[in-house]
């Protein structure tokens, strides 16, 4: 084992937030861990998470910020809760999938519209007749295809029953969303916040929480372990229907506080993050065996993934000894893919390490 510490460039879990080891060593000396869910610390706590999340990704009035188990939840939460029958799913990779998968799973009729590796995608052109709910995967962390969200808002015009849920996984925070014209939103606490897993933030709107109420009313199931009615009721009261990841809502507040707390935090954040997407980028379209595998203008800013066809495992393992540790491919593509972790806790020099050491092993 080499005396540098390693390095996790995995696409999440990944590198923790630097502030996150303070904050679990503040957590144990407030007994965190054996205070109640339902005691004011725990209500000032979820009220200021609340606001800073608000403040932090420009989220309106009109939208309520629900907490989850996972992001495979929040998406099987908004299936059961906004749609009777049919969901559309801008097909991207394997995240897109999942919700897919989902919506067949819980028995609705869902709609695949595929969107090929490098093609331009063109929101007009889908066709959503009787569709009540399009869900699009911003980043599709299988495949680092990062895709734009601004024609959705014609679509919204086109089509005014219909909702629309993004999936901003491995994006947050550095995704900029515009409530104005998307209903829903979610993401897990472990890719670009740094955090431990096991916590999912779902934003919704009224208008979503409005069609649920109406699917229950009219006796379809709105789902059984939890509904977006049963969260939004209980959020209303800063509380949540079981007991939570109170530790996890800490550090999320904290680290959102930290953020918060420097100027400039987020805007920083986001141009370091395109000028270290810039520096792996220019490395790969260099190289003469690996390319990107993106080639057009769809490449993720917070997961590159990389071509390196039969040969994943081996470059994974030769960083590994170097203490680097990257993710490989996501299935069916383990070994045809490396992808390369560029969340807010990886510094400029974080990158610099790891474009040196590739210099060495490739
Ligand atoms: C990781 C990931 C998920 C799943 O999140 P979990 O919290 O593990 O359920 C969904 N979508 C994308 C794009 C992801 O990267």
């Amino acid at each position: 084992m080499s005396k540098q510490e390693k390095l996790y460039l995995t696409v999440g879990p990944s590198k923790p937030y630097p502030t996150v080891h303070r904050h679990t060593q503040e957590a144990i000396d407030l007994n965190l861990f054996s205070i109640s869910h339902t005691g004011e610390f725990f209500i000032t706590m979820y009220k200021k998470l609340n606001d800073n999340l608000r403040q932090l990704f420009n989220i309106p009035e009109s939208h309520h910020i629900l907490f989850t188990g996972s992001s495979t939840e929040s998406m099987h939460t908004i299936i059961a809760s906004t749609v009777e029958e049919t969901s559309a799913h801008l097909i991207t990779g394997g995240f897109s999938d999942k919700f897919y998968k989902a919506a067949k799973d819980l028995g609705k009729k869902p709609i695949m519209l595929r969107l090929e590796q490098n093609d331009v995608l063109n929101y007009e052109d889908l066709d959503l007749r009787d569709v009540e709910l399009l869900c699009v995967t911003e980043n599709d962390t299988s495949i680092g295809l990062q895709i734009p969200l601004a024609g959705i808002q014609k679509l919204k015009e086109k089509y005014p029953e219909l909702l629309v849920a993004v999936d901003i996984v491995s994006s947050a925070p550095v995704t900029e969303i515009d409530y104005s014209y998307i209903d829903m939103a979610f993401f897990s606490v472990h890719k670009g916040l740094g955090l431990p897993a096991g916590l999912g933030v779902l934003i919704v709107n009224d208008d979503s929480i409005h069609k649920a109420r109406s699917l229950q009313n009219k006796g379809v199931s709105i789902g059984g372990h939890h509904s977006l009615v049963s969260l939004a009721e209980k959020a209303e009261t800063h509380k949540t229907p079981e007991t939570p990841n109170v530790f996890n809502i800490f550090l999320l507040e904290r680290v959102t506080s930290d953020i918060l707390g420097e100027a400039q935090g987020l805007s920083n954040i986001r141009s370091l993050t395109s000028q270290k997407a810039k520096l792996i980028y220019d490395y790969f379209d260099r190289h003469e065996k690996y390319p990107p595998l993106i080639s057009g203008s769809y490449r993720s800013l917070t997961t590159p993934v990389i071509y390196t066809p039969g040969e994943a495992s081996d470059i994974a393992e030769r960083l590994a000894s170097k203490g680097i540790i990257v993710s490989k491919g996501y299935k069916p593509f383990e070994n045809d893919h490396i992808r390369i972790a560029n969340f807010p806790s990886h510094t400029l020099e974080d990158i610099q390490r790891l474009l040196d050491c590739l210099e060495s092993v490739l």
